[in-house]
């Protein structure tokens, strides 16, 4: 994209009322705009690292065999009142009328939509388990939206739900979607600790949040240090065998990582004093079994082995998607802008015109630019040199590759890596090539 020409509305004051580092780089890096209280626009930038991050989460689901549907945003209050929910859920939930008076909503969660549709289809046993996921708009009207996309009111979740024919069949999903998930944040670039978290009236072990470590989280944490480098992926997995799955939920739960809610002070204790943890972390995942709490209001059940009924077993899987975007700026971030991680950034590189109408500048960024217009965001103002480098840096593009009169004559550029300040001089080719591997 040409920058000349390109919907980037950056501002160099901070807006006041952000209060957080990424809410307000969000708005000044032009990615979106409020259009009402917890609501937003996603300008071009921001919507490119939006489709990223759901790109990667939709790529792990597939991986270990969740199939993605679109159910509507629109539900009707009838499901609700099935399941019991509609009464109970509060004024988080947006009710609708429509012109016939019909009670409609908003979904804030689709647990009631995919147990009807699932419900209906399914008969036997043999077509268990099922995983079914979508990424799709929500709506909660929440008491205090904040922080920007972090606690809005109309956010962008996976959510998925998973059917199974018994508790054990429901803990091999579980342990799938949890390795889907420590995948997907590590092809985005940050470390989401799995942390025990509270099952409400549920009750069991299998309830998890997934949480960024930084101070302005609103969730509090205690965890084991250890797990500041422990590598949950470092042993295969093979998703169709019970025992791998059970190792590598082994080995995620042998260090102590819970939130306040599900803090233990015993359990604490065992942990060396030197590697206790405490600190503050954003929830931007949640998994947890619920067992038959839907398939049992709904009355959904399928034949088991034997013929007789059986109600399936089930859990939901939700990531929050548009969280995610101020989550990742909320951890990778320092004064002059936002560094996304290579997998996320809206562009790999911004190529730097240092002198628009230059001959051999020109010449050189154009033959740059067209090599992947689509990855490179041309700066091809004829603006100062410092004014760029302050936008390319707020943007938090990985790379920057700073075209200028004396190294154009040579052939040469000068790369600079974003997050590390690292600078190279390299030729075209040599830039090109390791800015597009990387
Ligand atoms: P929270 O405790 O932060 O209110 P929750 O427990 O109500 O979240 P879940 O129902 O578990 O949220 O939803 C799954 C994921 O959706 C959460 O882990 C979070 O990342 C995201 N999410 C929930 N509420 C919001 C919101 N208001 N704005 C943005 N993302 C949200
Ligand atoms: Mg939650």
């Amino acid at each position: 994209m040409r920058l000349s020409r390109s919907f980037l509305p950056t501002l160099k004051e901070t807006p006041s009322d952000a209060q957080i580092a990424s809410h307000r780089l969000m708005l000044r890096a032009g990615l979106v705009r409020q259009t009402a209280s917890g609501i937003y626009t996603w300008l071009p930038a921001g919507l490119k690292v939006l489709r990223n991050i759901a790109n990667i989460v939709r790529e792990e689901q597939d991986r270990v065999g969740a199939q993605e549907v679109l159910m509507a945003t629109i539900q009707s209050a009838e499901l609700w009142k099935r399941s019991g929910r509609y009464d109970a859920y509060g004024p988080e939930m947006l009710r609708i009328k429509d012109r016939h008076e019909r009670e409609l909503l908003y979904g804030p969660t689709n647990e009631e939509v995919i147990t009807d549709v699932v419900g209906q289809e399914l008969k036997s046993y043999k077509e268990l388990p099922q995983i079914l996921y979508q990424i799709q708009w929500k709506f909660r009207d929440e008491i205090r939206p904040r922080f920007g996309v972090m606690r809005g009111r109309e956010f962008y979740m996976k959510d998925g739900y998973g059917f199974d024919i018994d508790y054990k069949s429901a803990v091999d999903t579980y342990r799938k979607m949890m390795l889907s998930y420590l995948r997907t944040f590590q092809r985005l670039g940050v470390r989401a600790v799995p942390m025990v978290a509270d099952t409400g009236p549920i009750g069991g072990d299998l309830s998890h949040e997934f949480l960024i470590l930084a101070p302005t989280g609103e969730s509090g944490v205690f965890y084991d240090g250890a797990l500041d480098t422990l590598d949950w992926l470092a042993d295969p997995v093979d998703v169709d065998k019970s025992e791998d799955l059970e190792k590598f939920f082994k080995n995620v739960s042998s260090y102590y990582a819970a939130t306040d809610e599900k803090h233990d002070e015993k359990a604490w204790e065992s942990v060396p004093a030197e590697r206790r943890r405490e600190g503050r972390g954003i929830e931007v995942a949640h998994i947890f079994y619920f067992g038959t709490k839907y398939t049992k209001s709904m009355d959904i059940t399928v034949a088991g082995p034997d013929g007789t009924p059986v109600h399936p077993e089930m859990g939901s899987y939700g990531i929050g998607v548009s969280r995610l975007v101020g989550a990742i700026i909320e951890a990778s971030h320092d004064d002059a802008g936002i560094i996304w991680p290579d997998n996320v950034a809206p562009f790999k590189a911004a190529i730097l015109n240092l002198k628009v109408g230059d001959e051999t500048c020109d010449t050189l960024c154009e033959a740059l630019y067209n090599k992947a217009p689509e990855q490179f965001l041309y700066d091809d103002r004829s603006d100062r040199a410092g004014a760029k480098f302050a936008d390319a840096d707020l943007m938090g593009h990985p790379w920057q590759i700073i075209v200028g009169p004396r190294g154009a004559k040579e052939g040469k550029v000068e790369l600079k890596r974003r997050a590390t300040g690292e600078r190279f001089e390299l030729t075209v080719d040599e830039a090109l090539a390791k800015v597009l591997s990387a």
